[in-house]
């Protein structure tokens, strides 16, 4: 495989295999662990967006080696697949579209809202994929503080809601929950329109919380989850106190 790669460490606890479609991504989260990973500073990551080179020749290539493997394939986790280009690129319009005729499962994760809704009549039907939303937060303010480029809530709310109106499977990463009061408030608000949750905590950076019981919030999340009937994972970052 050139372009789908088998995913490493934590991101395992997410999907089996990934690909990235754009270097970069715009949404300048003050979380993001991208730039460290792929070796650029914050300022260069947000602001220099492409696609990679030859993404849709190679993903075709990667794709037909990959005919009935069944494992899920993540839209991306060093980039968003929807970034402002992505209107004009085409990029994941195009990624999806060889996806499904190598008839491969896949999930898309992004915090772009209303600009996937483009590709929704794509993922309608098609039992293999779903659409994730990043939402990690209720109070725009805190939302403009630490994701200033990425759509508004209400936007990332509607394209979930959309997607649910359509039959298409839907999930939410709250990761990483930093203020577990707005992360409850996003499954109570969410909660009729999520088919599955997944959650772990901001770690090791300067501007969290501090004094936050994880423990606690742990379990308060895991009855909540619960009472809601849809799947959920917590992930290892949650569950391992020993990283508090
Ligand atoms: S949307 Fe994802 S890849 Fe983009 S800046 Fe935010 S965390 Fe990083």
């Amino acid at each position: 495989m050139q372009v789908i790669y088998k995913s490493k460490g934590k991101a395992q606890e997410y999907a089996p295999l990934a690909v990235n479609l754009y270097h970069g991504c715009s949404h300048g989260c003050l979380y993001c662990y991208a730039p460290k990973v792929v070796g650029r500073n914050h300022d260069d990551f947000g602001s220099c967006i492409r696609p990679v080179e030859n993404i849709l020749e190679l993903l075709e290539q990667d794709a037909s080696s990959l005919v009935g493997d069944d494992r899920e394939i993540m839209m991306s986790f060093e980039t968003d697949p929807y970034q402002p280009i992505e209107i004009t690129k085409n990029i994941t319009h195009n990624a999806i579209q060889i996806l499904k005729r190598h008839n491969l499962r896949f999930t898309l994760l992004t915090k772009g809202g209303m600009r996937a809704a483009r590709d929704f009549d794509l993922l309608e039907g098609y039992e293999k994929a779903s659409f994730g939303s990043t939402l990690v937060f209720i109070k725009q303010k805190d939302a403009d503080y630490w994701e200033p480029h990425a759509a508004s809530i209400a936007d990332r709310f509607e394209a979930i809601s959309l997607a649910h109106s359509k039959k298409i499977r839907t999930w939410v990463s709250l990761e990483p929950v930093i203020y577990p009061d707005q992360a409850l408030e996003v499954i109570e608000r969410l909660q009729n329109v999520v088919d599955h949750w997944k959650v772990g905590k901001i770690n090791y950076h300067e501007k969290q919380e501090a004094g936050v019981d994880w423990s606690q919030f742990q379990k308060k999340v895991a009855t909540v989850l619960k009472n809601t009937g849809a799947s959920y994972y917590l992930k290892k970052s949650l569950t391992d106190q020993s990283g508090n």
